[in-house]
C-alpha cells in the first residue's frame, strides 16, 4: 500500500476534472479524495504501486475535452483508512472561480442527440462539462447555474440525478437541461408569429427554398442562408448593405468543402477544436458564387451548436447514430453575424424581430437568454492546428493570455477599429470578445457592456487605466471619464508602441527588441500618420528608428478607401508626377486624374503616412485592381490573394538602401507599367519582405538584438509574413508573431495593458 498527494495546476475547475479523477480511481481501485482549491485540484490517493503510478501517467492523457494541466506534482502522503474514494468539499484558498469559453458541442452530446431512444433525442440545448455555452449566459461569478441564464429552469429529477452524479458527465454541468426542464425552439414568422409544425424542419425547408433565416447562436443570431443560391446571397448582400465583404459558410464536415477549400490537418484540427472558429482556408478549384468574391481565401466553419447540427441532422432525414457524420452532405450555409448597419450583434428575441425586420425572412429562436454579446472567432490555423487570430471571440474569451510578471489591475481600452478592451489582472491578461468598430453610439455602449460584464465575472476593480493617444477615439474619451470618476491614473499610449508591446506581452519578452509595426494610418508619438516603423522597443519606451518612405493621403481619408488616389500618389512619389493624369485615365477610368495631379503637385489636402497599408492600397491601385474599397482592407487581401495563387517571384534587389531604409520608388514604377496583375502583385509582396527584413538585419546587427516583433493590420498577410519569416531565420534573426491575439488593432488593448503596467 502506497500513498500519494497530488497537486495539479492549468484549466481544472469547471471542466469535469474532479470527476474525471474520481472515476479513474475507481477504475483503478485506488481510494482517497478529490477536491477543488485555491490553487487548483488536490488529489490524495492510497492504494498499489501500480495503481499510483497508472493514475499518474494517466492523468494527463485522457484528459476532459476543456482541461488542461499546467503542472502535475505528486508527494508522498501519510497513510489513511479509507474505504471509498471520493469528491469532497473544497479545500482553503478562493477557489478559481473562473467562468469558461463557449465549447462546441462535444461527441457524447452529439450521441444523445441522434439517439432516437434517449431522453435528449433531437434536444437543441443538449450540453454536458465537455461542452456548450458558459461565457455567454454567465451574468456573474461563481459559475453556477443560478447566475446564468438557465436559472430560471431548474432541473428536472433525472437531469438532477445526473448533475449530482460523479459518475455522470453532466456532474456539476451548470446549463444542462432536457426537453422536459429546458428551453424551447420555435419559428416565427417575418411578422413574428409562430410557425406551426417542427422548427427546425420548417427551418431547413424555408433554407432550401432560398429564405434569410435569423439563427440564434451562442453569441448572437446568425443570418443563414443557402451558400449555393446564388440569388439568395445576392439578396442578403443587398439586404444586409454589404456589397462585397466575405460571408462564412458552414458546412457538415471537410468533405463537404471538397473542391471549394483546400482544408489540411491543421485547419481540420482548428474546425474541429471546443473552440470551433471560422477558418479560413484557401479557396479550391471552384468558387461558391458571391461568397468571398475577389479574395484568395474562403471562411469555413463547422456545426457548433445542437442547433446546427440538427439543421444537417434534419437534411439527411434524421439518421440515428453517429455515421452519418462523416458521410457527404453537399448542404452549405451561409453564416454571417446579424449585425444591421454595423451596429453590435443581436441578441434578444424582440430585438431581433425589430433590427432585423426586412432583412430576415424568418427567426428560429428559443428562450435561454443571451448574456453577454459574442461574435464567431475567425483565425488561420498554424502548423499544429493553433489559431493565428484575425478576430478573437467565442470559443476563445474569456481564456486569459498568461504573462511572464505580475502587476498592477489594468483596464485598457483599446483603439478605434476592431476595439476588444483588456483586464490585465496578476499574471494574467483576459481580452475581452470582438467588440468592433466604435463608429456609432451602440457600439459605443456595446463596448461600456463588455467592460463592466469582463469586470464583473472577474471580480475586480482596475488601479490604472491605458488607451489610445488618439484624443478623439470614442475608446480615449470613455477611458479618461471611467479614470477620473474613480481617481486613478489614465496613460495614453501609442498606437505603434502598443502593437509591439501586445506581441511582447504575449511572448513574455521583457528585453529589449525591434519593432516592425505595419498597420493602416495611426497617430504617430510626432503627431504624424504612422503606420510602416521599424521601432526600438523597451518597456514602457519606444524610440522610432526609421519609417517606411512617405507616400501623401490625397482627400485625407477619403485615400484610405480609394486606391485610384493613391495610385497617383506613388507615382508623384517616384517622380512621375507629370504621368498622374493619363495613368488615371488609363486604368481608373471615371476618376478625375486631372485633380489630382493637381492636388499631389501643390501638396493640397496631401498630409504624408509611412503607412504600409496605405503602401499596399497604391499597389492595389497601380496595378488596376481596384479603384474603390468596399470594406476596409479589401485592396489588400485580394493583391495577397493574387499573389499567394501566383507563387513567389524573385524580389527587386534595390528596395533598401544601406543607411538610408527601405525605398520602393523603382518598384512602384514598375507596378505602374506592369500588365501582369498576378506578378505585380508577386513581386510587390516579395520586394517588401525583402526589404524589410533588410532593414530588420541591419538594425539588429547595430544593435546588437536577435528578436524581431511584427504587429499591426499587415501582420495578417500570410504571403508578406511567410517571406518576412523566411528572411528573417536566414538572417538568424527570431520573429515575434502575434498567435494569442490578433495583429491588428484587435490586440492592441493588450499591449496599451502591458505598457500602463511598465510606466
Ligand atoms: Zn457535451
Ligand atoms: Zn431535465
Amino acid at each position: 500500500m502506497k500513498h500519494r498527494r497530488l497537486r495539479v495546476r492549468g484549466l481544472v475547475q469547471g471542466v469535469g476534472f474532479r470527476p474525471y479523477v474520481w472515476r479513474l480511481a475507481h477504475e483503478l481501485g485506488l481510494t482517497g479524495w478529490v477536491r477543488n482549491d485555491g490553487e487548483g485540484v488536490d488529489i490524495e490517493a492510497h492504494g498499489s504501486e501500480a495503481a499510483l503510478a497508472a493514475l499518474i501517467d494517466r492523468l494527463p492523457r485522457e484528459l476532459p475535452r476543456l482541461a488542461r494541466i499546467d503542472s502535475l506534482e505528486s508527494i508522498p502522503a501519510s497513510p489513511a483508512k479509507l474505504s471509498d474514494f471520493s469528491i469532497i468539499d473544497s479545500g482553503s484558498g478562493p477557489v478559481a472561480t473562473a467562468i469558461g469559453p463557449d465549447a462546441a458541442l462535444c461527441p457524447e452530446c452529439i450521441a444523445d442527440i441522434c439517439n432516437p431512444h434517449g431522453r435528449r433525442w433531437r434536444y437543441a440545448f443538449t450540453t454536458c462539462t465537455h461542452c456548450g455555452p458558459r461565457y455567454t449566459v454567465s451574468r456573474s461569478i461563481p459559475y453556477d447555474r443560478a447566475s446564468t441564464s438557465l436559472a430560471g429552469f431548474p432541473l428536472c429529477p433525472p437531469c438532477h440525478g445526473e448533475y449530482t452524479d460523479p459518475a455522470d458527465r453532466r456532474f456539476h454541468a451548470e446549463t444542462t437541461c432536457c426537453p422536459e426542464c429546458g428551453p424551447h425552439l420555435s419559428l416565427l414568422d417575418a411578422d413574428g408569429q409562430p410557425v406551426a409544425g417542427d422548427p427546425v424542419a420548417e427551418t431547413l425547408h424555408r433554407l432550401l427554398a432560398g429564405e434569410i433565416v435569423a439563427l440564434k447562436g451562442l453569441g448572437g443570431f446568425h443570418l443563414a442562408c443557402d451558400a449555393w443560391n446564388a440569388g439568395t446571397v445576392s439578396r442578403l448582400r443587398e439586404r444586409k448593405a454589404r456589397e462585397e465583404k466575405p460571408f462564412a459558410v458552414m458546412g457538415l464536415n471537410a468533405a463537404a468543402f471538397t473542391g471549394l477549400a483546400e482544408i489540411d490537418g491543421d485547419a481540420l484540427a482548428l474546425l474541429q477544436s471546443a473552440a470551433a472558429p471560422i477558418v479560413l482556408c484557401r479557396k479550391g478549384s471552384t468558387d461558391l458564387p458571391d461568397i468571398a468574391p475577389g479574395l484568395g481565401w474562403i471562411g469555413t466553419m463547422l456545426p457548433t451548436t445542437p442547433l446546427h447540427l440538427l439543421l444537417w441532422h434534419e437534411a439527411a432525414g434524421r439518421p440515428a447514430g453517429s455515421d452519418w457524420l462523416n458521410a457527404p452532405h453537399d448542404m452549405l450555409l451561409v453564416m454571417t453575424s446579424a449585425n444591421p448597419q454595423g451596429e453590435p450583434l443581436v441578441i434578444d428575441n424582440d430585438e431581433a424581430l425589430e433590427r432585423l425586420s426586412g432583412i430576415a425572412d424568418a427567426f428560429l429562436v428559443h428562450d435561454r437568454d443571451i448574456v453577454v454579446r459574442c461574435d464567431d472567432s475567425v483565425a488561420f490555423a498554424t502548423p499544429g492546428g493553433a489559431p493565428a487570430f484575425i478576430r478573437r471571440a467565442r470559443g476563445y474569451t474569456p481564456v486569459p493570455i498568461p504573462l511572464a510578471a505580475d502587476g498592477p489591475t489594468v483596464l485598457a481600452f483599446g483603439a478605434y477599429l476592431k476595439n476588444t478592451v483588456c483586464v490585465m489582472k496578476g499574471r494574467e491578461a483576459f481580452l475581452s470578445q470582438h467588440i468592433g468598430g466604435l463608429e456609432n453610439a451602440a457600439a459605443i455602449g456595446f463596448q461600456e457592456e463588455v467592460v463592466e460584464h469582463l469586470l464583473a465575472i472577474l471580480d475586480v476593480q482596475p488601479e490604472l487605466v491605458a488607451h489610445d493617444l488618439h484624443p478623439d477615439f470614442a475608446s480615449t474619451r470613455l477611458a479618461t471619464a471611467y479614470a477620473a470618476e474613480r481617481g486613478i491614473p489614465a496613460f495614453a499610449v501609442g498606437h505603434h508602441h502598443a502593437h509591439i508591446a501586445a506581441i511582447a506581452a504575449e511572448h513574455g519578452h521583457t528585453e529589449p527588441l525591434l519593432g516592425l509595426a505595419l498597420d493602416g494610418v495611426g497617430l504617430g508619438s510626432d503627431g504624424g500618420l504612422w503606420g510602416g516603423e521599424l521601432l526600438l522597443f523597451d518597456g514602457a519606451d519606444c524610440e522610432r528608428l526609421g519609417h517606411l518612405p512617405e507616400l501623401a493621403l490625397p482627400g485625407g481619408d477619403r485615400a484610405a478607401r480609394e486606391p485610384w488616389r493613391m495610385a497617383g500618389s506613388a507615382l508623384a512619389a517616384c517622380d512621375r508626377g507629370g504621368d498622374v493624369a493619363d495613368f488615371i485615365a488609363r486604368r481608373h477610368p471615371g476618376h478625375d486624374g486631372a485633380r489630382l495631379a493637381q492636388m499631389l503637385a501643390k501638396h493640397l489636402n496631401c498630409p504624408p503616412t509611412s503607412s504600409l497599408g496605405r503602401l499596399f492600397d497604391a499597389a492595389a491601385g497601380l496595378l488596376g485592381l481596384r479603384s474603390v474599397m468596399r470594406y476596409e482592407g479589401q485592396a489588400a487581401m485580394e493583391l495577397e490573394g493574387l499573389a499567394a495563387r501566383h507563387g513567389a517571384a524573385p524580389p527587386l534587389p534595390e528596395a533598401f538602401v544601406p543607411g538610408q531604409g527601405p525605398d520602393f520608388s523603382r518598384l512602384l514604377s514598375l507596378l505602374a507599367d506592369c500588365d501582369d496583375v498576378s506578378y505585380g502583385a508577386a513581386l510587390f509582396h516579395s520586394t517588401v519582405a525583402a526589404a524589410l527584413a533588410d532593414w530588420a538585419r541591419v538594425a539588429a546587427a547595430q544593435l546588437g538584438l536577435a528578436h524581431i516583433a511584427c504587429g499591426g493590420g499587415c501582420a495578417l498577410n500570410r504571403v508578406l509574413m511567410t517571406a518576412l519569416r523566411t528572411h528573417l531565420a536566414k538572417y538568424g534573426l527570431n520573429l515575434l508573431e502575434a498567435r494569442q491575439a490578433p495583429p491588428n488593432d484587435g490586440g492592441i488593448a493588450l499591449g496599451q495593458a502591458w505598457i500602463a503596467r511598465h510606466i
